[in-house]
């Protein structure tokens, strides 16, 4: 393909330009992840102009990110934690608490590793938290990995309680990993129904807990250098989940902070395990220890690194990839990719390996 000089100038400009703001993606200090428990993507486009669409507009997100099935609780938050196919962790019910299927690996607190045990191997002195509202969700975390983690109790009566845990934790610690995770709108949507008023006007009061983290992490002075991920398990059909709809499949991914483009809308497909490698990604020092070590390499044969080198991209913390003429692979975390393959789909990239 003929290309013209100031084509070419301007993909090179472009190119030449995306290693600096990865670098600067790269470098945050401090991760929030907000989860939603029964959120649906349904949810954003039967209503507009609410609080939640508000951080969408702030945000690189898509509403097409998919559960795994069962699309029931525990398999899904295990899933994003751990960043593998439940075929792999072997957490497969909505209250898994140990693997039904064993682990393919297991770290040294005999869990399957994930974002909290990696970090933790990472960076031993790392202040790293998770709260939350369901009980279930300490049997996922890897709670030997964490410093701190506690359940908010008796939500139903004191349902602002988990967001002051947060901004009490966060104002305290400066955590460089914080994961909050509220039982609803799964809750309302068990006991009043999804797509209901009910459900939205709880969606509705989430959203004043999101922003409270939000300010949090601005009064403890870590705002600047914080990324935010605000997603969910599962959506839900009338009183219920767990089944092959895609209402309760659909599930919102949404990422801000440093670094990150707003209003950008994800194309490439994304389905629950995408949700770990950003985590990881984000962290250059993890990413750098990632990449350097490759603890996934341990677990896998050459046959699987000669065969199935994407999954081995994915494995090492890269949520998507591209390749350049030499078949080298470049990792870019995903709010960049889009970038990156609407020019590889016309152009080949080079890139200096
Ligand atoms: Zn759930």
């Amino acid at each position: 393909m003929k290309r013209s000089i100031t084509t070419t100038l301007f993909l090179t400009t472009l190119l030449l330009s995306i290693p600096l703001v990865c670098t600067r993606a790269q470098q945050c200090e401090h991760l929030v992840f907000i989860g939603l428990d029964g959120w649906g993507s349904y949810s954003l486009e039967h209503s507009s102009g609410t609080a939640l669409h508000t951080w969408l507009r702030q945000s690189t997100y898509t509403l097409e990110k998919r559960s795994v099935l069962p699309s029931s609780s525990a398999v899904n938050w295990a899933t994003m934690f751990m960043g593998a196919s439940p075929e792999i962790h072997g957490y497969t019910e909505w209250g898994s608490q140990t693997p039904e299927i064993p682990s393919r690996e297991i770290n040294r607190h005999g869990i399957f590793p994930s974002v909290f045990s990696i970090l933790r191997e990472a960076e031993p002195e790392a202040e790293i938290g998770c709260l939350y509202e369901w009980d279930g969700i300490k049997y996922l975390i890897d709670t030997l990995s964490v410093s701190y983690h506690a359940l908010a109790a008796d939500y139903t009566r004191h349902p602002a309680r988990l967001c002051e845990m947060a901004e009490q934790y966060i104002l305290a610690k400066k955590p460089r990993l914080t994961a909050v995770i509220f039982d609803n709108p799964d809750h309302i949507g068990h006991t009043e129904g999804h797509d209901t008023p009910a459900y939205y006007a709880k969606l509705e009061e989430l959203a004043t807990y999101v922003d409270r983290i939000v300010e949090a992490t601005r009064a403890a002075g870590i705002h600047d250098e914080t990324i935010f991920i605000l997603t969910s398990d599962h959506g839900g059909i009338e009183k219920g989940h767990g089944g092959k709809t895609l209402q309760e499949l659909r599930t919102p991914f949404l990422i801000w902070g440093k670094g990150v483009k707003a209003s950008y809308q994800l194309s490439e497909n994304m389905a629950q395990y995408d949700v770990a490698p950003p985590w990881r990604s984000y962290w250059g020092s993890l990413l750098h220890r990632y990449g350097q070590e490759k603890p996934w390499q341990n677990s896998s044969s050459e046959t699987e690194r000669k065969y199935f080198p994407e999954n081995q991209e994915r494995k090492m913390g890269c949520i998507y990839s591209c390749r350049n003429a030499k078949g080298a692979a470049i990792c870019l975390p995903a709010p960049f990719t889009d970038l990156i393959q609407e020019i590889s789909g016309v152009y080949q990239i080079t890139i200096k390996n």
